[in-house]
């Protein structure tokens, strides 16, 4: 099987706004790029430098775009691809309050804002009512990184509904997975959404009882499938997994403004998402033979999604307010770095 070099894909989504500054942020007539401006007075010192306008050119603008067009524009390929084998990656980026959850997981109050996540369940089974020469099965796990710390957040589902399971990363040549965490079997569509929705409880609890804040933790679902197929007396097998990844808040240190755990919270984003920044700035240099995976466990976690035989889709959600400018540039940096990056995907056939 030949391998074909992919570039990683990267999206900007806009959050709607009463107060977007035009004068600010503009689109490209293509929606595939966005410019920002910044007015030498307005924001005297804010971005340390003297340029005042800055332009980024990415896959796509998605601007009063809905789930539904979000979906079928950053996810729907990728989806595709993982039924015949292909692992996926999509991860939204950006500060807290962006839409990240809201383009992952979307809202639960309609239907129509579902996210990528619950839409991606539902492209998998429907894949799988139409398929006639192949057994597929599907496996779900949902893993927390809080703190440099592994969280199985459906541990409850698990026979002991222990949640003191040691977890860690572990490398081995099919790619890397976490010991411990647990993976469960789904039969259709429903189960996997409860198994998303127990997810989200058990987030929300620990919120509540550990004092943690979720805004301030990675949050990855993944969705395994197995196609087992028949080539003449052989049975043959096709593994492929999808990451679905809720970032924490990228927003700065300074910006939170806070002490004690929240400082320390932030310390530790901060220190993640910026390791993430330089694996993605060595993964562009071909003259570099290390790339420091381990380095937190996020990007071991991530190390066959960036460096790796898998589709890769980034996803930056900025806010469009003027008084955001400086997160939002950020945010566009990344997403232009991650574009730098090239994987191999492979189908897994055993
Ligand atoms: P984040 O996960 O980045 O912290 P959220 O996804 O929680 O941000 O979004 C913050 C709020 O804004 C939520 O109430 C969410 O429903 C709303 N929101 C975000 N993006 C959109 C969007 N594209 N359309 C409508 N509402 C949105």
């Amino acid at each position: 099987m030949h391998a074909v070099e992919k570039k990683v894909r990267a999206f900007v989504r806009v959050k709607p706004t009463a107060q977007f500054a035009q004068d600010v942020i503009k689109f490209g007539p293509d929606n595939k790029s966005i410019d920002i401006y910044i007015k030498k007075d307005a924001k005297k010192g804010v971005v340390n430098n003297k340029q005042t306008d800055w332009s980024f050119k990415l896959d796509g603008v998605l601007h009063n775009t809905s789930q539904e067009l979000t979906y079928e524009t950053v996810a729907k390929k990728l989806v595709s691809e993982a039924l015949v084998g292909y692992n996926g990656t999509i991860m939204c980026y950006g500060q807290t309050g962006a839409g990240k959850t809201y383009t992952m997981t979307g809202a639960t109050a309609e239907y129509k804002h579902r996210g990528i996540i619950p839409r991606a369940v539902q492209q998998v089974f429907k894949a799988i009512t139409r398929s006639v020469d192949s057994f597929i099965t599907v496996r779900i796990s949902y893993l927390e990184i809080y703190n440099e710390t592994l969280c199985d957040l459906l541990s409850t589902m698990t026979s002991s509904g222990a949640s003191d399971v040691q977890m860690a990363i572990v490398d081995c040549p099919q790619g890397v997975y976490v010991k411990g965490l647990s993976i469960h079997s789904v039969s259709d569509e429903e189960d996997a959404l409860n198994l998303l929705f127990e997810g989200e409880t058990n987030r929300v609890i620990a919120e509540h009882t550990l004092n943690k804040n979720s805004s301030r933790s990675h949050c990855i679902f993944t969705i395994y499938i197995q196609s087992r197929f028949r080539v003449l007396s052989d049975v043959r097998c096709i593994n492929s997994k999808i990451n679905l990844i809720d970032l924490a808040g990228s927003e700065r240190l300074s910006k939170t403004g806070s002490e004690g755990r929240v400082l320390k919270e932030a310390a530790y984003i901060n220190k993640s998402l910026s390791f993430l920044e330089q694996i993605i700035i060595a993964l562009a240099d071909p003259k570099r033979e290390h790339i420091p995976f381990r380095q937190s466990k996020l990007t071991h976690v991530l190390k066959d999604s960036l460096g790796g035989k898998c589709n890769t889709v980034l996803v930056a959600n900025i806010c469009g307010e003027a008084l955001h400018v400086e997160e939002t540039l950020s945010s566009l940096r990344f997403a232009t770095r991650m574009k730098w990056i090239t994987t191999e995907p492979v189908i897994n056939v055993t």
